[in-house]
């Protein structure tokens, strides 16, 4: 077993949560095996949706079908490529290193979508590489997963200064390229990772207290003009806030089993 997950078990012990087995058939995509097997024949590829191309012109319309990972892995790159990298719609990019935009399977079941980019991510432009990272790589290992088989990313690609919260215009402005990063990996689940991705993926300003823990439609009534491929919220504690508040853990952890449960791994059983 790997520390890190004897280290997440042993957390979970302690605050009173039993672990079992998961079977190896229930565990998401890997390269070797990705979902769905292939797409289906079609006639196009994409389709414009309505809107909000708000502060970011010239973006590509949202994809508007099932791609096959190599699809997905190339539709990524290109958004990345083409428009984040040099994206200066916002005063973020004058003090960012470099843009970060998304780490994982290109079509994975559970996407991972947290605030904006630390001082680690900033230098490494990887999403959750550094303390925060860290438990968040745990806490995927918990539930019996590799960040290779799930997508990791953020509301905002670029760091804001001191690490502060972002701004909502900053949230924003970058929100079109986490549409077109979610039409094109079409998760079963998003788990919205602290108050600022749930408040962007829900269009509420509920907090997160009253958010986590329960299953929330996407997209909500706000986002539907986008056409967004239909799917589940769970949004829960960012790592960070329970690497400050690790009494919160137990309930993160009861999220993240709701998430297994409904991706049919095997969850879990609480005492
Ligand atoms: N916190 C986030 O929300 N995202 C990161 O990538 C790192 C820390």
């Amino acid at each position: 077993m790997k520390p890190a997950l004897r280290e997440w078990l042993r957390n979970e012990r302690r605050l009173g949560v039993r672990h079992c087995r998961v079977s190896r058939e229930a565990l998401a995509p890997t390269e070797t095996t990705p979902t769905p097997p292939a797409a289906p024949p079609r006639t196009v590829a994409v389709a414009v949706a309505p809107a909000l191309f708000n502060g970011a012109p010239g973006l590509p319309p949202l994809c508007s079908c099932e791609l096959t990972p190599e699809e997905a892995r190339s539709q990524l790159e290109n958004l990345d490529a083409a428009h984040v990298r040099g994206c200066t719609q916002c005063r973020l990019h004058e003090s960012r290193t470099q843009t970060v935009f998304g780490v994982g399977h290109p079509r994975p079941a559970l996407v991972f979508v947290g605030e904006g980019p630390g001082a680690d991510e900033d230098r490494e432009g990887v999403p959750f590489v550094g303390r925060a990272g860290q438990l968040l790589t745990r806490m995927i290992a918990a539930m019996m997963l590799t960040r290779e088989q799930v997508y990791i990313c953020n509301v905002i690609k670029c760091r804001p200064p001191d690490n502060r919260t972002p701004a909502e215009d900053e949230m924003e402005t970058c929100a079109p390229y986490l549409w077109r990063q979610l039409a094109i990996l079409r998760p079963r689940v998003i788990v919205a990772l602290g108050r600022p991705a749930a408040q962007t993926l829900l269009a509420t300003k509920a907090p997160i207290g009253q958010l986590r823990g329960e299953f929330r439609d996407f997209p909500p009534p706000p986002l539907a003009h986008l056409g967004l491929p239909p799917t589940k919220v769970m949004p829960t504690f960012h790592p960070a806030y329970l690497l400050r508040s690790p009494g919160e853990k137990a309930k993160a952890w009861e999220d993240l089993k709701q998430v297994m449960r409904f991706l049919g791994l095997r969850a879990p059983v609480s005492r």
